[in-house]
């Protein structure tokens, strides 16, 4: 887009305005609830939204309003509304576009809480829902009933990565007249503008990659139209979970680092899955990267990069899985994802420990797979690391 500078100078300076009372180069953490009007009328203005200015923080502030200036920047987004936490935005958007026998279609692998929130909460005020494998575009299709009035979905999935067509789910939703909103925490706007490709709506936890320091839980809406905007930040207002600004300013500060850390921590899951591949411990490896990945034409129309998340089976099952754990020393065992730290993951094990084995082998989370969320350190160090660690399975 023409109105675009390139990713990392849009990262470096969007929302990032020199601060007009001393001249701050960084976004100063304008930390107060209320904002002071000059005079009724000024307030009366604010109130009215005649005239631009704050009021309190949870109806805006300015810190979060420079966040929200960039996020919406590099998602080629309309606008931008941070939040709390990445739950919280996303609860944000239920709550803005569901009515009483209204009926969601989403992922059926989306983030846990994602799905826990409608099928728990929001069908207690009669909402329905249907979670399909949204990677065949045809299941979406089946599931859709008159009363469908959202698409909900996560490309690529965790911890499968798996992806779905996000220009076919646009094509359907504009068929059915669906809300189509896109979790993009996984590729960051680096990798995959879902609005470019035809979604309403993009969701985040910025507590990954966004913001990429493993410190700080944050979430942001990104709309595409001003109409979003007003009713989800209406929406907002009334319900809270507004970003704090301290919190909103460290978000910022790693995003302005995002491109340069998601090229490094990709340039490391490249080596990395190939150096799986050959390895004779490893049974399989699952990333948009390597040439026979399943979904490899889709990847590279959707994606500007395979990313750095990947997912590969180890010899030796459940106990394979588990020794690769107990063995690594640079990867930290850890859930969560998108710092500059490389984590590993055994589902099996760890956070879907509780499913049942079949619904596990169903959803193809098999006993023997590992995930691995690289971050940026060098690549030899995370290569040797892994080595040793698979040695133990031969
Ligand atoms: C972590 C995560 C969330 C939830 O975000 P929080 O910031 O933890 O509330 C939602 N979607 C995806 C894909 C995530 O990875």
């Amino acid at each position: 887009m023409s109105d675009h500078h390139g990713f990392d100078t849009e990262a470096v300076h969007a929302g990032s305005e020199p601060d007009q009372r001393f001249g701050a180069v960084s976004v100063p953490i304008y930390q107060s609830s209320p904002f002071a009007f000059d005079s009724v009328d000024q307030g009366a203005g604010r109130f009215a939204g005649t005239e631009h200015g704050y009021i309190y923080t949870r109806m805006g502030n300015p810190t979060a309003a420079a966040l929200e200036e960039a996020v919406a920047s590099l998602e080629h987004g309309h606008a931008a509304i941070a939040t709390s936490s990445g739950m919280a935005a996303i609860s944000n958007v239920f709550f803005t576009f569901l009515e009483a026998n209204s009926h969601v279609v989403g992922t059926d692998s989306v983030y846990g809480p994602s799905r826990v929130v409608v099928e728990k909460y929001f069908s207690r005020f009669g909402v329905a829902s249907t979670f399909v494998d949204t990677s065949d575009p045809d299941n979406i299709r089946r599931a859709i009933r008159p009363e469908t009035v959202m698409l909900y979905v996560e490309t690529p999935e965790n911890p499968t990565i798996r992806l779905t067509d996000i220009a076919a789910c646009a094509t359907i939703a504009g068929e059915h007249g669906l809300l189509l909103v896109v979790d993009n925490t996984f590729a960051t706007p680096l990798l995959q503008r879902p609005l470019e490709l035809g979604a309403d709506i993009v969701v985040h936890s910025m507590t990954k990659f966004l913001n990429g320091h493993a410190d700080v839980v944050a979430g942001i809406i990104v709309t595409s139209t001003e109409e979003q905007r007003v009713r989800l930040r209406t929406a907002l207002n009334h319900h809270g979970g507004c970003i704090d600004p301290h919190q909103a300013w460290l978000v910022h500060r790693g995003l302005r680092t995002l491109g340069l850390r998601v090229r490094k921590a990709q340039e490391n899951a490249i080596a990395i899955a190939e150096f799986l591949r050959q390895h004779p411990a490893v049974e399989w490896v699952r990333y948009p990267g390597t040439p026979d990945y399943a979904q490899r034409e889709l990847a590279e129309r959707q994606m500007e990069g395979p990313g750095a998340i990947l997912c590969f089976g180890v010899k030796r099952g459940l106990e394979g899985g588990r020794k690769v754990m107990e063995a690594v020393g640079l990867a930290t065992l850890a859930v969560s994802l998108g710092g500059v730290e490389t984590l590993i993951e055994h589902p099996a094990s760890m956070t879907h420990a509780g499913m049942a084995i079949e619904d596990r082998e169903s959803a193809g989370i098999t006993d023997n797979l590992v995930r691995l969320a690289v971050g940026c350190e060098n690549t030899e160090d995370l290569l040797e690391d892994l080595s040793q660690a698979l040695e133990t399975l031969i």
